[in-house]
């Protein structure tokens, strides 16, 4: 049979799941709802792209107070989080619940990885933390902070004793730092902790489609997970764009700031619910979770939020079982979000 050549891990597996659903109003992927046009950036399409997207890194290491030499470009963030499990390997710890990919890569690349739980409020869990890393001597830790799908930021300086503590590397997933309080950033940290490394997105700020993600760090480390990169990783669009784009301060912190303002809109109305419990954030999203006495089920609430035309995420597992992620709209999609969430617990309440 073919299907004994794939190997067991990836046999094991369970891929990556994006929900399909067509639905006019997209809340599901944490994206934002403000674009920009790409029409106007005209490059010559039989040249490869710069290999090492020189202008783009030296564009953000002056934005970030970094040198370019500590800045490793990758398709997306998710294509570093691989480099670096293949530069560096496991075990990987790996908090729960968080960002899927990280464990996802690293059992299809076949490196161990752990899990420890969060504590009650989202937050680090110093005592399991500390043991398992005590215990595991893991080469690599994944935080993502704010942490996706919960939205809190893990507590400033449970994260800095986790950084002093362990032997290993410390990856800050900083995808939903635009979001949070201003100059709440580790990149400031880097020049304090060889071991810390900050990795950011351009995917949350109106850029998802040109898929760049960066790691920022030590220049001995950039260089070794840059050896795992494929030669042309970065299209050309994407390096000239982002560029382009990002040259644009203000047009970027209006996205951003109309997100943060309706993210608190949306939360004081999701609070407000009857059998609904909302959980601050200081993401792009909202984590929402239905009262398990409400005669509301999760199933069927995503069912009629889809047959409204609207597709937010329904989570799954231990301490998210009856949650969904909603991202931070519009204005007018978040309005019709809420009005379709208010007419469907009446109904059900009837
Ligand atoms: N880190 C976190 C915490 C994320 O939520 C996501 C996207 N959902 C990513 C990384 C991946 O982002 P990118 O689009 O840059 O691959």
């Amino acid at each position: 049979m073919i299907e004994d050549l794939i190997k067991p891990n990836i046999k094991a597996l369970k891929a990556y799941t994006i929900e399909a659903t067509p639905c006019s109003i997209r809340l599901d992927a944490n994206e934002s709802p403000y674009g920009f046009p790409l029409g106007q950036f005209r490059l010559p399409t039989n040249r490869y792209p710069d290999p090492d997207a020189r202008s783009l890194r030296r564009f953000l290491a002056e934005k970030w107070g970094v040198e370019p030499e500590c800045i490793l470009h990758g398709n997306g963030s998710d294509e570093l989080i691989y480099y670096l499990l293949t530069a560096i390997g496991g075990p990987a710890l790996i908090p729960a619940p968080t960002f899927s990919m990280y464990r996802i890569i690293a059992e299809s690349l076949g490196e161990k990885n752990f899990m420890v739980a969060l504590d009650e409020q989202f937050d680090l869990d110093m005592e399991p933390m500390l043991a398992a890393i005590k215990q595991n001597n893991p080469k690599l830790i994944f935080l993502s902070r704010p942490n996706n799908p919960t939205g809190n930021s893990f507590t400033y300086g449970k994260v800095i004793e986790i950084i002093e503590k362990t032997g290993g590397l410390v990856i800050l997933d900083e995808a939903y730092q635009p979001f949070s309080t201003r100059g709440d950033s580790f990149v400031d940290l880097l020049p304090r902790y060889r071991n810390l490394l900050v990795m950011r997105t351009l995917s949350k700020i109106g850029l998802a489609a040109l898929r760049l993600g960066f790691l920022i760090g030590d220049k001995a480390i950039i260089e070794a997970v840059n050896k795992v990169r494929l030669p042309y990783n970065v299209n050309s669009l994407s390096q000239a764009a982002a560029i382009g784009i990002l040259e644009d301060e203000k047009s970027i912190e209006k996205g951003i700031n109309s997100v943060i303002d309706e993210r608190d809109n949306l939360f004081a109305e999701l609070s407000e619910l009857d059998g609904i419990k909302a959980y601050s954030s200081n993401a792009n999203f909202i984590l929402f979770k239905l009262n398990i006495n409400s005669p509301l089920t999760a199933d069927a609430l995503h069912k009629k939020l889809i047959e409204d035309d609207i597709l937010i995420k329904k989570l799954v597992g231990g301490p998210l079982d009856n949650c969904f992620r909603v991202t931070v709209g519009t204005p007018k999609e978040n309005a019709a979000f809420i009005s379709s969430m208010k007419k469907i617990i009446e109904e059900t309440n009837k």
